[in-house]
């Protein structure tokens, strides 16, 4: 149940830029090393936007899968199930490159001229 910390985190990103207009849509994006779960973001969100300019808002979940650098050759590749190999120089391991952040992307309020 981690996913409360950044939902209260990413509620707080979306009303200090609505400007107090309601909110319509909100796209996150979260990295698969974060292991946050989209579902339960949302049922905190419903918890936590309720009497905010949020509370209608639309979530929308974009999902970053992990990757990791090689530390020996600085390869980049998808840390996917079968193995942590560097697919370059056989190298074990590496450091994550990508997929580590969950971050708010989009924030669409009423009255603004996005579609
Ligand atoms: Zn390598």
């Amino acid at each position: 149940m981690h996913e409360l910390g950044i939902t209260e985190a990413i509620l707080d990103i979306v009303l200090r830029h609505s400007g107090g207009a309601r909110v319509r849509k909100v796209q996150v994006t979260v990295g698969e090393w974060t292991g946050y779960v989209g579902d339960s973001i949302e049922l905190f969100w419903q918890e936590l936007s309720r009497g905010t300019v949020a509370e209608a808002a639309k979530l929308e979940f974009r999902f970053e899968p992990a990757t990791l650098r090689c530390r020996a050759c600085g390869t980049v590749f998808g840390a996917n199930g079968s193995g942590l190999e560097c697919p370059q120089c056989g190298a074990l391991g590496g450091e994550p490159a990508g997929g580590q952040e969950c971050t708010v992307d989009l924030i669409e309020v009423e009255g603004g001229d996005s579609t």
